[in-house]
């Protein structure tokens, strides 16, 4: 199996993949002709260049969206005919798992075996929302008396903007995208430019799987200006966003000038809650676990632990060993659990965070630098001696640095757990029931998970309090949240006049 990957991406950095924009159901260059190139982290040679989207080509996705909205088959389409469109694209997913999961690693950086298990998880999302598109639904009122009858239908929301980043791009997109097609919506999706192979691929398996021409266009460019477009124009009806909360915050208010509908997933600074009496061991796992998959760049993870002052040393120590023995190295070698670091940018932003939690006094107890190697790789690092009002223990820092707290009682946990501005997950640790209940109640999060960390369902909806965002995904509920209610009022048989307005 080594063999057969080091010999796939030989393949690609011999011949990088060719992507273009998919507008209207063709692939085409970019209005100006420009290009954008990108190179794998782990091994600085060229994976990919595509054609870089401008304003015109991102407003022309727009207009092709909203063509295939007003006009074509897609939102009138029975919910049976769209989810066979949906389970088509799972299955080819799945057909072509290893090729996607093989540009997933080679242009972010993480492990192919965790890409690989990514791409699995997103095909069964599509399959999982081709179950909703069937089981969309109103509501009806047969109460309002004898010559009333109330219906609430369910219309599909319209052109619906995608935008995603870069540390999952194929499993967000495929939180997205299926949903929106599920409800009958058409999209614009613009992938992060440094990872776009991977939605291009899909493009194509979309085609192949008999989705209409302009019910999903792709257009890949800058942030600041393919993504600008899709946040401001005023065809668009949603817009659907993943990202950090600092980018998050300033698309919600450009997209109150056309009053979008908005769902954000955005940023996290998660706790994990170690409390004396847990199964120490598994606790101990979720830990390193919880702070190094995908080298920390996942708004999930779980980037600080609190942990109760009894057994606070003892888990520095425990947690400092088996970070010892975490494998970083190239995402292609099996075995390998943590990659690259996806961009510079990325990159620096880790190394100043470490800087100043040293400044702050906090001790780095393991790592702490980039590794001496080619490819940007940082240490497992370990960080105690902090304190909760510390940047390093408040701010998302996006890599693979663990942030230690004590806390004395469940209360003071609670407190730090709350006191940061996101709210997106949090895990407690314990085996007393009242302790595992009270803690969950009280924390400010979209997920708490109780002696586990990390885990996900298609079936469990997905989202954050606070600056971690506004909505839900997946869950039953993930269809609806792209659509609208219209109000269906019928009147039965002859119709009273209000004012008597006759002479
Ligand atoms: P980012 O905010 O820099 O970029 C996200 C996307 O927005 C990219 O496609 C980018 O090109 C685009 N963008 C940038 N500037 C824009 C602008 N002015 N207008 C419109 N679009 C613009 O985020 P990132 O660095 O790619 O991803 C990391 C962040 O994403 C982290 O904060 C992480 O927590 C968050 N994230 C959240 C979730 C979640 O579900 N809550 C999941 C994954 C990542």
């Amino acid at each position: 199996m080594t063999h057969d990957i080091q010999a796939a991406a030989q393949a690609i950095f011999d011949k990088p993949l060719q992507g273009q924009l998919l507008i209207e159901g063709r692939w085409v260059d970019a209005l100006d002709g420009r290009t954008l190139e990108r190179q794998s982290p782990a091994h600085g040679k060229t994976v990919a260049t595509y054609a870089q989207a401008g304003v015109k080509d991102a407003q022309a996705a727009i207009e092709s969206a909203r063509r295939a909205f007003d006009l074509g088959p897609w939102p009138r389409m029975s919910g049976a005919e769209r989810a066979a469109v949906l389970r088509r694209v799972g299955d080819a997913i799945l057909a072509q798992k290893r090729e996607i999961a093989l540009m997933e690693t080679l242009e972010n950086g993480k492990p192919f075996e965790q890409a690989l298990a990514e791409i699995e998880g997103a095909a069964d999302l599509w399959q999982y929302a081709a179950t909703l598109a069937r089981n969309l639904h109103g509501d009806s009122y047969n109460t309002l008396g004898e010559r009333t009858l109330g219906i609430v239908l369910r219309e599909p929301i319209g052109v619906v903007s995608v935008i995603t980043p870069w540390n999952f791009p194929f499993l967000i997109v495929s939180q997205k995208l299926p949903f929106a097609l599920a409800a009958g919506c058409t999209a614009v999706v613009k992938p992060a430019e440094v990872t776009s192979a991977t939605t291009v691929m899909l493009g194509r398996i979309l085609l192949d799987a008999g989705l209409p021409a302009g019910v999903a266009n792709i257009v890949v460019g800058p942030g600041s200006v393919v993504g600008d477009v899709l946040v401001t124009h005023p065809m668009v009806d949603m817009l659907s966003f993943t990202g950090s909360t600092a980018i998050g915050k300033q698309a919600v208010a450009k997209s109150a000038q056309t009053l979008k509908k908005v769902s954000m997933e955005l940023g996290g600074k998660n706790p994990q809650i170690v409390f004396p009496d847990c199964d120490w061991d598994a606790a101990v796992d979720a830990v390193v676990h919880g702070i190094y998959f995908n080298a920390g760049q996942c708004c999930n993870s779980g980037s600080r632990v609190l942990v109760h002052r009894t057994v606070h040393d003892r888990l520095v120590e425990e947690v400092t060993a088996r970070s010892r023995n975490v494998r970083v190295g190239d995402p292609l070698m099996p075995g390998v659990q943590v990659g690259a670091i996806t961009t510079e940018r990325q990159l620096d932003t880790i190394l100043q965070y470490i800087h100043l939690a040293r400044g702050d006094g906090a001790q780095v107890r393991l790592g702490g630098s980039r590794m001496d190697r080619p490819g940007m790789y940082v240490e497992p690092t370990v960080i105690s001696g902090v304190s909760p009002e510390m940047p390093i223990a408040r701010e998302e820092v996006f890599g693979p640095v663990l942030a230690v707290v004590a806390f004395d009682t469940l209360d003071e946990a609670v407190a730090i757990a709350n006191s940061t501005p996101y709210g997106l997950s949090a895990s407690v640790w314990s085996r007393d029931f009242d302790t595992c209940v009270a803690a969950t109640r009280r924390i400010r999060a979209g997920t708490v998970w109780v002696n586990t960390f990390l885990e996900g369902h298609a079936e469990l909806p997905f989202g954050g309090f606070h600056e971690s965002g506004i909505g839900r995904e997946l869950g039953r509920l993930a269809t609806e949240d792209y659509t609208e209610t219209k109000t269906m009022h019928l009147h039965i048989g002859p119709r009273q006049s209000m004012w008597s307005s006759k002479a």
